[in-house]
């Protein structure tokens, strides 16, 4: 893992000139915009009733923190020093997540959790990067992988029912045809996909599909956990969207005890210093044992709407290595 230690204010940004202060005035004015936010409404509309209904409560996100998600891929560093303590802004709430579970009384958790990751300028043209995002992040406690997996495929087919019923002008308007997946969403393992189609697996089955799907087991960062018996497996997991628009969420069943999580932290080289009260709790055996996953907002309405970037699902874009006008 390589991080980038850069001064923020010194960030020389890789500017294509894209944009100008009057275009990004009639960026937040196009139609489609507001065709798109509407989707965006409903869709978190439905998460959120998804959520109530089956006793997952939300808690609101933390943006400044001493530890966050180390992130397993090359990024700048977003952090500001304050009163003598380097507060680092959110890469993901995975820690939060965790932590907020020892209430005895909480076993079900959600976050709307915006994330600044400062992303590589080479990710510009994915269409699928940002370097501000949001997160639903959810986690349970005492829950195993197929439970969350069971969850969630509800929760997919409850944003298609209702973003459909809801949208249906705004759909028609963005020239969007959706349906809603059959459920039990098709899972797969990355071994045998690897074996059938490559190291491109992930693109060429998000490519062929109809439907979401998720493909299981990926080496990832330390907080997801791997199988004592069978080493290199993991019990985790991604969702794809079909068509192509490629990953929708991460999420796995998580380490708690301090002696794998300080293992898979040295095969990482995460700096150990940068988790020094993760690893005091996790070292008194207080980190529960929870399974979850994250799903990213503006990926989900890219997909949604039939956008091709991802800028045009936000009113103010924050594409990696691009000038930001407002
Ligand atoms: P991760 O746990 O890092 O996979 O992040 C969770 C989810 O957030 C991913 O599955 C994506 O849907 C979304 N996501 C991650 N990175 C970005 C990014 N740079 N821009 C937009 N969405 C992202
Ligand atoms: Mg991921």
């Amino acid at each position: 893992m390589v991080i980038y230690h850069l001064a923020l204010s010194v960030f020389s940004v890789n500017d294509t000139g894209a944009q100008s202060m009057k275009e990004a005035v009639l960026h937040i004015k196009s139609e489609k915009r507001m065709h798109i936010l509407r989707v965006q409404s409903s869709a978190l509309m439905a998460i959120h009733s998804y959520m109530h209904k089956h006793g997952v409560v939300q808690s609101m996100p933390i943006i400044l923190s001493p530890e966050t998600d180390p992130l397993n891929h090359p990024h700048f560093d977003a952090s500001v020093e304050y009163y003598g303590q380097r507060l680092h802004l959110t890469k993901s709430m995975i820690l939060h997540k965790q932590l907020s579970l020892l209430n005895d009384g909480i076993d079900k958790i959600y976050f709307m959790s915006p994330n600044v990751r400062l992303e590589d300028g080479k990710l510009k043209e994915t269409g699928r990067h940002l370097f501000e995002f949001s997160q639903v992040d959810i986690e349970f406690k005492d829950k195993t992988k197929k439970d969350f997996i069971r969850f969630t495929d509800g929760m997919i087919a409850s944003i298609y029912k209702f973003v459909m019923r809801k949208c249906a002008d705004d759909l028609k308007a963005l020239d969007r045809t959706l349906k809603v997946p059959k459920l039990p969403l098709k899972v797969y393992e990355s071994e045998d996909l690897r074996k059938e189609l490559g190291e491109d697996f992930e693109k060429l089955v998000s490519h062929r599909a109809e439907d979401p799907f998720w493909i299981m087991n990926f080496r990832r960062e330390f907080y997801d956990r791997e199988d004592k018996e069978r080493r290199g497996y993991y019990h985790n997991y991604d969702i794809f969207w079909p068509e192509g628009y490629g990953e929708a969420l991460s999420g796995g069943e998580r380490e708690w005890e301090h002696k794998e999580i300080v293992r898979k932290m040295a095969e990482r080289k995460t700096n150990m210093k940068a988790f020094d009260t993760y690893l005091q709790v996790s070292s008194q055996g207080l980190i529960p044992r929870t399974v979850g996953g994250g799903l990213g907002i503006e990926r989900m309405v890219r997909y949604l709407t039939g956008q091709k970037h991802i800028r045009d699902v936000t009113l103010f874009p924050r594409v990696p290595g691009e000038r930001i006008i407002f």
